[in-house]
């Protein structure tokens, strides 16, 4: 993509068109199957699966004929027509873009293109007059939820930290984003860096709190690159720092890097993390809200959550509680991977079914098989099989079918998938990423993902079978953290939907 850019540039600059044409980056578009992507505004031409070699072409027919490039315009399964615009594209039609309204629009490195689309609007609103309970409500009003997993109530959160009093509190953004084949809160933050940092502002504001934290994977380096300029760049214009905006209002960001754990992202294991003990969840109560970083209350929301509280400040909690379905507003990000069609990043209001994620914005299976599971929630979800395809996405709906909404992650299975080899896989995740504290999950899950090889290898019985789901069970019932408590879902999921694959492989078949 870089290659393109420059080569894009080089060519405008030979066409001398320099003063009139720029290219430049900007954050995920969403449609990885069909990137790198060029879009050109404002005449809202998208073209896809650009080469760098194509930029001579896009730029004499394009910019100086005034034509389309018709090789490199989408061709639309649904019409079997190319398109010129996103929003003739059946991948984006259903979706709705809050959380990601800046990716693909904006330079994530400029603060003026963000500061352009009514960046930085929302924090000054609230510094200069409402009140912090002022925008406790109006985020309570929205209905926006953690976008983590957990599903609570945002604006109740940080109502709970405003309440104690102390001399310091603190806001801690969760970008420690560790399902496998999960990318929305990397993609946000390397898309829209300064949406993070106004919320982080705007709910430091809200709770009392002067000082907030990012604490995200090392892993994640263009994230932590762009994050680091935005905050610089904010801090330069005055919107982080002492008395921002000319108010007596002062809050500052600082990054900290996890190093990859997955239970880091459990808000008390985060917690130690960032105070630079082991990353080991502990029991609560206390809450964080009333005792969390060096014992002060603090308020830890995750990347995507963050995304939104602009946009709702500057839409009103009115227009976002209208999205979406009866117990959970607004939209949701998924990564979706696996056996689908297209893959990528997408935002779809919460409400829609999982047939219209799968077949109208993924464009269906692969090579034309047939869909057999999709699994939602990640290592800590479930699967949700083809009869279950109309159920809507929200958080209740996906819990009662024993699936979770989780941080995002989308994996879809074919006929071809083996169900016992999914369920191996997640847990052979957990069993690495259990952070040894509490018995159940130390040893059970080690026990159980035992027990599933014997079974995988052809090598149990059905005893095992029964033994497998009692221990499953135990484990849930008995583990200290969510990452315990939700490791054995995978397994129990499968066994529950696909008890037949797991019948097929033992020794003594019924
Ligand atoms: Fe650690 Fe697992 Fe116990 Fe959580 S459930 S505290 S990850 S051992």
């Amino acid at each position: 993509s870089q290659k393109l850019i420059d080569n894009l540039n080089a060519e405008i600059a030979k066409a001398g068109l320099s003063d009139k044409v720029n290219a430049h980056i900007t954050g995920c578009f969403g449609f990885c199957e069909q990137g790198p992507i060029v879009k050109v505004f404002p005449d809202d031409v998208f073209y896809v699966q650009v080469a760098p070699e194509d930029a001579a072409e896009l730029v004499k027919t394009h910019l100086v004929d005034g034509n389309r490039v018709h090789r490199l315009l989408y061709q639309d399964p649904d019409s079997h027509e190319k398109v010129n615009t996103q929003h003739e594209m059946s991948f984006y039609k259903k979706q709705k873009r809050i959380a990601l309204r800046n990716c693909g629009l904006i330079n994530p490195e400029l603060i003026s293109e963000y500061i352009a689309c009514r960046g930085y609007e929302a924090i000054g609103r609230c510094i200069t007059e409402k009140t912090p309970q002022d925008v406790i409500d109006e985020i309570k009003l929205s209905g926006l939820r953690g976008r983590g997993g957990g599903g609570f109530s945002t604006g109740l959160k940080w109502e709970f930290t405003k309440k104690p009093v102390s001399d310091i509190k603190y806001i801690v953004c969760n970008a420690d984003e560790g399902d496998p084949g999960a990318f929305m809160d990397r993609s946000i933050l390397e898309g829209d860096p300064h949406s993070i940092i106004e919320a982080m502002a705007v709910a430091g504001y809200s709770v009392g709190a002067s000082k907030g934290f990012v604490y995200i994977r090392a892993e994640y380096p263009l994230a932590i690159k762009r994050l680091r300029h935005a905050i610089n760049e904010a801090r330069e214009h005055g919107l982080l720092g002492d008395n921002i905006m000319g108010t007596s209002f002062s809050f500052d960001i600082e990054i900290k890097y996890g190093a990859g754990a997955f239970v880091c992202g459990e808000e008390t294991a985060l917690i130690h993390s960032i105070e630079g003990q082991r990353g080991e969840p502990t029991t609560k109560p206390p809450f964080p809200a009333e005792s969390g970083l060096w014992g002060k209350p603090t308020c830890v929301n995750n990347v995507e959550t963050l995304a939104n509280v602009p946009a709702i400040l500057l839409e009103g909690a009115s227009w976002f509680n209208a999205i979406g379905s009866e117990t959970s507003k607004g939209t949701k990000v998924f990564a979706l991977a696996g056996k689908i069609n297209n893959v990528g990043l997408v935002e779809v209001p919460m409400g829609i079914t999982l047939r219209e994620i799968i077949y109208e914005i993924g464009g269906g299976i692969k090579d034309g098989k047939e869909f057999k599971a999709v699994q939602t929630g990640g290592p800590s979800g479930g699967c949700i099989t083809k009869d279950q395809l109309d159920v809507k996405i929200d958080y209740e709906s996906l819990g009662a079918i024993g699936s979770m909404m989780g941080s995002g992650g989308m994996i879809v299975m074919d006929e071809d998938n083996c169900m016992v080899d999914i369920a191996k896989f997640y847990l052979e995740f957990t069993v690495e990423e259990s952070c040894g504290k509490c018995t159940p999950c130390r040893v059970g899950n080690k026990r159980l993902h035992e027990m599933l090889t014997k079974i995988s290898e052809g090598k149990g019985t059905m005893e095992d079978l029964d033994a497998m789901k009692e221990l499953a069970q135990t484990i849930k019932d008995t583990s200290l953290c969510g990452l315990g408590q939700t490791a054995p879902n995978p397994v129990l999921s499968t066994l529950n939907f696909f008890g037949d694959e797991y019948r097929a492989h033992v020794q003594d078949k019924i």
